[in-house]
This record gives C-alpha cells, structure tokens and sequence, in this order.
C-alpha cells in the first residue's frame, strides 16, 4: 500500500463518510478494515440460499437525523434506491403486545385497571415532587423515575435498558437519558400519547431505508470512494503507530499480504478507544493505558433465521424486554424492504444482549436456536419446522457501556488523543460514545472537513451543531454533480 494523504481505520459509517469527503475534495485516501466487508455495525449481510438470496442487517437500522444535509447527501447516492418505510413496532410485556410509540388506546384496552391507576399516580407524585422536592438526578434509573413515575418507567424503559446493558439502572450513567430519550420530555410523551403529536426524535412514524438493507450506504460510498483513486483494503489491520513527539508519523499495517508501514499526513480512527490506546504502546502516558483498561462494551450475539413463511409480523421489529425471554429484540427485514429475502420466504434476526465470555456469548448455534424457537414457539411467532437454516454470529463491540465512571476514563483518554497533531480519533468505538449513523457519519464529515482545512473542529459538539450541518459544505448543485 502506497502512503496516502489520509489513512482512515474502520469501514463503519464514521470512516466511509470521512472517506467519502476527502475523495470529494481530491485527497488521496486509503481506507484500512478489519472485517472483510465496509459498513461496520450498519452492514448488510448476504446469504445464499438454495430458495434465493436473504439480506440482513445486523438489528433494524433505521436512519433518522434532524440533518437535512444528510438526508440529501444519501439521496444523491442512492437515488431511488432510498426509500421511506412506515415504521411499525411493538413491544411484548407481561404477556401482551402493545404499540411502540404508545397508544392510549391500545393502553387502556390491554393493561389491567390498577396498573394504568398506578402509572397516573405515581406519574403525578412525581410532577408534584419536582417541584416541591425534585429528585437528584444522578443516574438513569433516577432520570427515568423523574420523567415517568415508578410504574410507567418499569413498563417499559428500566427492565429493556437492564437488559441491553445487563447493569443495574442505579449503575448505569444519566448520560444514556441524554442520547436515548433526549426530547422525549414527560409533556412529549404524554401528547404523543393523547394528542398523536410525533415531535420526538424516537417517535416518528416512518423513517428512510435503503432497497438493499443499510449496509448499500457504505458501499456505495466506497464505489465512489474507488473512482477517485481512493483505496479499501478489507481483512487488513493496524498494528502499531509509530509516533515522533505529538505526531503519528507511521502505521504498521497487517493484511493477508503481510505487514507494510505507511506514513500518512492524517490519520482518522474509529476503531475502539481502548484498541488505539494500545496501538500507541507506551507512547501512551500511563494514566491514559490505566482508563482504558476501565472502560467495556456491551456485546451482541445474533441468531439470523431463514422461515419458509410469506410473513411472520406486521412489525419492522419487536421488543421484549422481560427478563424470562432470552433475546431483547427480533426484526423481520422484509417489513423493511422487501428485497431483503427470496418470494414467498421471510427471515428473523434476533438479538442477545451479553458480555464476552458469559454464557450467552460462549453458547453453541444450537442452544440459542433451542432457546429462541422455543419462545418463537409461545409466542406464537413461528413454527419450528418452519425454520430453514440458522446464521450464529457475534459482535464484540456492540454499545459502548455508559457505567457510573465511563466519563471520567474516556476524558481521561481523549484529552490527549485529541491533543496529537495528525490523529482523528471518531465515531461509536473511536470516541466510545452511543452515536446512531447519523451522528457518525456527520463526525466523519465534520473530521474530513477539518483535514481539508487544516482546522480541528470539535466532533463532540456534534447532536448540538444542528445548524452547521443543515447547511451542509457544498451547495446543493455542487454535491449533486460531484456525487455521482
Ligand atoms: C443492534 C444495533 C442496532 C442499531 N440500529 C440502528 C438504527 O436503527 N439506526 C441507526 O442509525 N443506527 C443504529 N445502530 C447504530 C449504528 O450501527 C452505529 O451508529 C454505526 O454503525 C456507528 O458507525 P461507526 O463508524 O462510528 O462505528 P462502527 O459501525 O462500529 O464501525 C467501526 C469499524 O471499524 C472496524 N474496526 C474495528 N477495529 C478495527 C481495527 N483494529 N482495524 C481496522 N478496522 C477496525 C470495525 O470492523 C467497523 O467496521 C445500531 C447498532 C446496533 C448494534
């Protein structure tokens, strides 16, 4: 690999986009990825089947952003390949499904008397204690009961979020409100649910999809990425950055070629905090190398199903965030596009939420197809001779874990990383932050513009600098003609 003007690590959004820019702009960039595919978390797989061909995505991705700019910059790339998709989702507690968004409807018909007596109650105690007592709000678990009340936040906010990050909500950070349920404000939720009023960013009723699952995004980028000389190099890793005062003058770089060293102006990472921390070797100051070993992800195990059905639900996907039923999530692709499976056959992606190592991660296909099709099977969802082939994969790196002292350790570690002259550390893993594509593909933007400038802009303001990105960098006709 000849040394480009920007070396970019990781695939997923953050890295595409910040590729995609820097192409745009003329810069020579070469793209290094670990997984023998581009689009990270937001891939779409491919399997082969004797029936045809399945799609998938790894759980539902749904794009959603307040950025205009985004929207477009995905539209002039994709053209009538992005699509809008009604959004359609439940959730299955305590033996019913309910509507997500809530319905007040769908409420009051299905949950008993006391318990809808209880959520009001504990509701208005909690209006009248803010203001005559407000509750300290230290983590989620006390953010969530100052919003909702104790019965309506067990419903269904504590018991999901326990189970995505297999913590305690007295342990998990209020950080996770803030990116999880920013502007769903009790008065938000309550005219939702009264008044229909989808102004919150996790109630919108239909949201944008690619034909060919979200992964299209990422390679289509790369295509275009390619035409102006850029390279992508799959299966292929850093080793080691070699550093001279405040600057990485050179990566090792291993891939099934063997290991080359390049000396790029820029490099721009998104691969997990704690990994770059330990690529910088003891380049690294000790206090940095000591936060990171305290900071974790949550990992995903994901069973994807192949069902010799026309259907299964009406839902994009479902939740189930009671503790007895193993898995949090199943999504039916086809309810996104139906380009994701052959005629006449559907397919299910289920989610596990789990640590590496634990019982979940370290469990055979077979005991999750055992576990899953058994509650498939309750529920009433499929048939277990209607299965015709199970997919077993994992992902490591899943949600950035947002612990009572994440903030402290990743502050720790990204005051010196952003004080290196030359090294971009962006997106999910890169600044361990929960961001959704949107957000990663801005900071990927934000990052190339700051190379072509030669000016850091500060990519955590991102969520906050709405205004910069609805103006987007290029004028409309601009990036119409330069993007295809
Ligand atoms: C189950 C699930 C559902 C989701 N649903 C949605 C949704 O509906 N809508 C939405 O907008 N977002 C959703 N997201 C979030 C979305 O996937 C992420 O926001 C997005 O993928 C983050 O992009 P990124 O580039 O920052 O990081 P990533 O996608 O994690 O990409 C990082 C890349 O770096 C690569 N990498 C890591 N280490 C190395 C290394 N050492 N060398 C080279 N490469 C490396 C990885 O293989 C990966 O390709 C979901 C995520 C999950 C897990």
């Amino acid at each position: 690999m000849s040394s480009p003007d920007t070396l970019i690590l990781g695939a997923g959004p953050a890295g595409m986009a910040a590729s995609f820019e820097l192409a745009r702009a003329g810069k020579r960039v070469a793209v290094v990825e670990r997984a023998s595919q581009v689009g990270g978390l937001a891939k779409t797989l491919r399997f082969e089947r004797p029936e045809g061909t399945y799609l998938t995505d790894i759980g539902p991705h749904r794009f959603f952003s307040k950025n205009a700019y985004l929207y477009q910059l995905i539209g002039n790339i994709l053209q009538e390949q992005w699509k809008s998709v009604p959004r359609h989702t439940r959730f299955f507690v305590g033996g019913k499904y309910y509507a997500y968004p809530i319905k007040l409807g769908n409420v009051l018909s299905q949950m008993p008397k006391t318990k809808i007596l209880g959520m009001l109650w504990d509701y208005s105690f909690e209006r009248v204690r803010s203001v005559i007592r407000p509750r300290p709000i230290r983590t989620f678990e006390d953010y969530a009961l100052s919003c909702f009340g104790r019965t309506l936040a067990e419903f269904n906010i504590l018991n999901y979020t326990e189970k995505i990050w297999g913590i305690p909500c007295n342990q998990i950070n209020v950080d996770w409100a803030s990116q999880r349920i920013a502007g769903l404000s009790p008065l938000a939720t309550v005219a939702a649910i009264f008044f229909k009023k989808r102004s919150a960013k996790s109630l919108v009723d239909s949201f944008y999809y690619p034909a060919k699952g979200s992964g299209l995004i990422y390679e289509t980028m790369r295509a275009h990425v390619e035409q102006r000389g850029g390279t992508v190099a799959t299966d292929t890793h850093p080793v080691k950055y070699i550093c001279e005062g405040n600057r990485v003058v050179s990566v090792d770089i291993e891939g099934p070629q063997g290991i080359t060293t390049v000396s790029p102006s820029s490099v721009v990472s998104s691969v997990p905090l704690m990994e770059s921390v330990r690529l910088f070797g003891n380049h690294a100051p000790a206090e940095v190398r000591e936060a990171a070993k305290n900071l974790r992800f949550r990992a995903q195990v994901y069973l994807f199903l192949t069902v010799a059905r026309e259907h299964m639900a009406p839902d994009n996907w479902i939740y189930f965030p009671n503790k007895d039923i193993p898995f949090g999530r199943i999504s039916e692709m086809k309810n996104f596009s139906t380009s994701m499976c052959p005629p006449g056959k559907t397919s299910l992606f289920i989610e596990f939420f789990c640590f590496e190592g634990d019982e979940i991660w370290t469990a055979t296909a077979e005991r999750l197809l055992a576990l899953a099709a058994e509650w498939l099977e309750r529920l009433k969802l499929l048939k277990r001779e209607e299965i015709l082939s199970y997919h077993h994969l994992r992902e490591p790196n899943a949600y950035p874990l947002y612990d009572l002292t994440y903030r402290q350790h990743t502050a720790t570690i990204l005051s010196w990383m952003d004080r290196l002259e030359n090294f971009y550390t962006i997106g999910r893993p890169g600044r361990f932050r929960y961001t959704n594509q949107d957000h990663s593909l801005e900071m990927g933007i934000l990052t190339a513009r700051s190379i072509i400038e030669g000016k850091r802009h500060n990519v955590d303001t991102i969520g906050d600098s709405r205004e910069y990105f609805e103006r987007g960098f290029l004028p409309d006709e601009q990036m119409k003609t330069s993007s295809r």
